[in-house]
């Protein structure tokens, strides 16, 4: 019989667990809170339960754990960057980032991707595997351990693609918004896809309102499937309407990721097509400039050129930031510490 990941159970399955086995449901909610809120994982400690239950629940299941492999500090700001060591060995990769209102976890929510975009580092050798909940849940843990700082912000934005791995990531949002753990409000929960558009409409019906981040690229579907191979099957009209229903499901505003790229998708046809298609939309858009990577050797463009583009996008009414660099010396672009490691 396959062991049950305990750290990666909800609450009412824990407590359901407990009924299962003839113990009384609070049980759960002590083993919950144990994980989830006093961020512990070994369960021998948990001396509130008799020895006798700790042994039955651990002959039935697992604590999955991670370990740290290497943190890498930056000089610039208040950014570390993480890499963990999972049970299999496999390695994953994770930032902490201060800012003001709040420290952010930025998460991987698969080990590799098999979503193929030419830009990213973290699809270069496809998909590995899902990551569980609890490794979701342990790599914001295991930051707030080692840093002894609170996170309150959390973007699924590191390597995968989140709605690849739906119930799994679904699964996590809950157990780490629920309010006898971490009680992350979901407002703070920023989940980034490149645009899987049946899955964009199931998660506009889960009625949780996080914050949806689309990785645009491009107007043009042509220009964007040579950069993003999941434009091949859903064009840029459909992902559109997918995300004007996710915004009226949810009442959020959406963000749509655009990495600039020299020549690529930074002329004048582009901001007017990017206009046309985001008129009226409660979106911005996160001008990001493209980190290189050696598997794609296209250009970043100069900061002013990146400046300029926000610019003419906010005389269109178009809201646009630029995405502010974190940890800009500890190896850029998502995936690429991971790939420096397990690549030699
Ligand atoms: S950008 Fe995101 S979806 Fe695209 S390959 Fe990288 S991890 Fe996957």
């Amino acid at each position: 019989m396959n062991k049950i990941e305990l750290n990666g159970m909800s609450l009412n399955e824990l407590k359901a667990l407990m009924i299962d086995i003839g113990e009384k449901s609070y049980r759960g909610q002590q083993v919950f809170t144990y994980f989830n809120r006093n961020n512990n994982l070994d369960i021998d400690s948990l001396i509130q339960l008799p020895k006798d239950l700790r042994k039955k629940i651990s002959d039935l299941s697992f604590v999955n754990e991670l370990k740290i492999y290497k943190r890498f500090d930056s000089r610039v700001d208040r950014t570390s960057k993480y890499l963990f060591q999972l049970r299999d060995d496999n390695i994953i990769e994770s930032v902490f980032m201060q800012y003001k209102h709040g420290n952010t976890a930025c998460i991987s929510t698969q080990i590799g991707c098999r979503m193929g975009c030419k830009f990213c580092a973290s699809t270069k050798e496809g998909l590995i595997r899902n990551l569980t909940p609890a490794e979701m849940l342990n790599q914001i843990y295991m930051m707030e351990k080692d840093t002894g700082e609170v996170i309150s912000n959390v973007v699924l934005m590191g390597s995968g693609e989140p709605l690849d791995n739906y119930d799994n990531v679904l699964k996590f949002i809950n157990i780490i918004h629920d309010e006898n753990g971490h009680n992350i409000s979901l407002r703070n929960i920023t989940l980034s896809t490149c645009g899987i558009i049946p899955k964009i409409y199931e998660l506009s019906k889960e009625n949780l309102p996080i914050t949806l981040s689309v990785s645009l690229h491009s107007p043009f579907d042509s220009e964007r499937a040579k950069i993003m191979p999941i434009a091949k099957k859903y064009n840029i009209s459909e992902l559109i309407k997918a995300c004007r229903f996710y915004e009226r499901s949810t009442n959020r505003r959406l963000t749509f990721e655009y990495t600039l790229i020299e020549n690529i998708n930074d002329t004048k046809a582009d901001l007017e097509e990017l206009s046309r298609i985001l008129k009226g939309f409660n979106s911005h858009v996160n001008i990001i400039p493209l980190n290189p990577i050696k598997e794609y050797d296209k250009e970043r463009p100069i900061r002013d050129h990146v400046k300029k583009f926000q610019i003419e996008l906010l005389k269109r009414n178009i809201p646009a930031t630029i995405r502010r660099e974190m940890g800009s010396d500890i190896s850029a672009s998502c995936g690429q510490l991971r790939r420096s490691i397990t690549k030699v």
